[in-house]
């Protein structure tokens, strides 16, 4: 099918490529000139603005950094909603449900559907198309795009109510900033003490504690010292926020979420938003004078 993807960052690059491996016609915007260049040379044809993507396609993707970025696109000046064959803006990006119902009103007035449709698993996922899509909207536009989704990973139908896949993707978000954070404070625990991190890691995959962090980051990204699991600090702390925000609206108070929320804002100003989320064991381990893996093979140095 003829789809519109906009925003091909670390995680669109890799979906839109995907998508065009499958046999999709692609028309590809991004303020970066050069990726848009480089999906051109694999056969997309390249865009000019949001419009002219929603101009050329019935169906529009994209996959956002911010809030902000995402109702510009959707809903501004020159954005999707002027363009004159779009029929559905399936947003990939995390958004938050109240932003998600936000846009869903805007373009609704246009009558173009808005698909919810955020994803997890990281870009080591939206590379192999493992990914986890939770698309919420109406039912019979869903079955429209299914086929597409399929391609970039396993796809689950949350709902019908505008934004509950962006609630579906906080929880699981919250989850994978919990298990980053806590993991951090355990290994830096055993350090402290003495313990080797990799052998800590390696009985706690092996044991109950076993969590996204202990088996992906702290292998990959922490242990090494490379901090380049692809997931920028920024990105998991407008998620873990909205996660916060999501549970006051619904009256909740969360004492688990409140503390991570507190301890990802440390990480944020200590480490700044463009570092990579594994970092967050840094601002534990000053904490602790200790440093945890690298080449001394990470038994604790000062
Ligand atoms: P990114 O910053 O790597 O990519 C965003 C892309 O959007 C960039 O190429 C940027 O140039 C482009 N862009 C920004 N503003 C634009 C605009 N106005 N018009 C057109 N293009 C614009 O971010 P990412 O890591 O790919 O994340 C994208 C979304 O996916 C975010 O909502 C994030 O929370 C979510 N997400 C990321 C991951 C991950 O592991 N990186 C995993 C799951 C979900």
């Amino acid at each position: 099918m003829d789809i519109g993807f906009i925003g091909l960052g670390k995680m669109g690059f890799p979906m839109a490529r995907r998508l065009i491996e499958a046999g999709h016609h692609l028309i590809v915007f991004d303020t970066r000139k050069e990726v848009v260049e480089q999906l051109a040379a694999r056969g997309a044809e390249a865009g000019t603005s949001p419009r002219d993507v929603a101009d050329r396609a019935e169906t529009v993707m994209a996959s956002l950094p911010s809030l902000q970025a995402s109702l510009e696109v959707a809903t501004g000046a020159g954005g999707v909603i002027e363009g004159k064959r779009v029929k559905r803006f399936v947003d990939l990006s995390t958004v938050g449900s109240q932003m998600a119902v936000r846009i869903h009103d805007l373009l609704a007035k246009r009558n173009i559907v808005q698909i919810d449709s955020p994803v997890s698993g990281g870009v080591a996922g939206a590379e192999k198309g493992t990914l986890a899509v939770m698309v919420s909207g109406p039912r019979g536009e869903f079955e429209t795009v299914k086929r597409a989704l399929e391609v970039i990973g396993k796809v689950f139908f949350i709902g019908e109510k505008p934004g509950a896949g962006q609630t579906m993707k906080l929880a699981n978000n919250f989850l994978s900033a919990t298990a980053m954070v806590a993991t951090s404070e355990a290994v830096v625990m055993g350090v402290k003490s003495g313990l080797d991190p990799k052998v800590m890691i390696d009985v706690i995959n092996a044991g109950s504690g076993m969590n996204t962090a202990s088996r992906d980051k702290f292998p990959r990204s922490v242990l090494p010292r490379s901090f380049d699991f692809g997931f920028a600090t920024g990105l998991m702390v407008k998620d873990v926020r909205l996660a916060l925000e999501e549970m006051k609206s619904l009256g909740l108070s969360m004492e688990v979420a409140e503390a991570v929320g507190r301890l990802w804002e440390v990480v944020i100003r200590d480490e700044g938003a463009e570092s990579d989320f594994t970092a967050a064991i840094k601002p534990v381990e000053k904490a602790a004078g200790v440093v945890v893996g690298g080449k001394a093979g990470g038994i604790a140095a000062k």
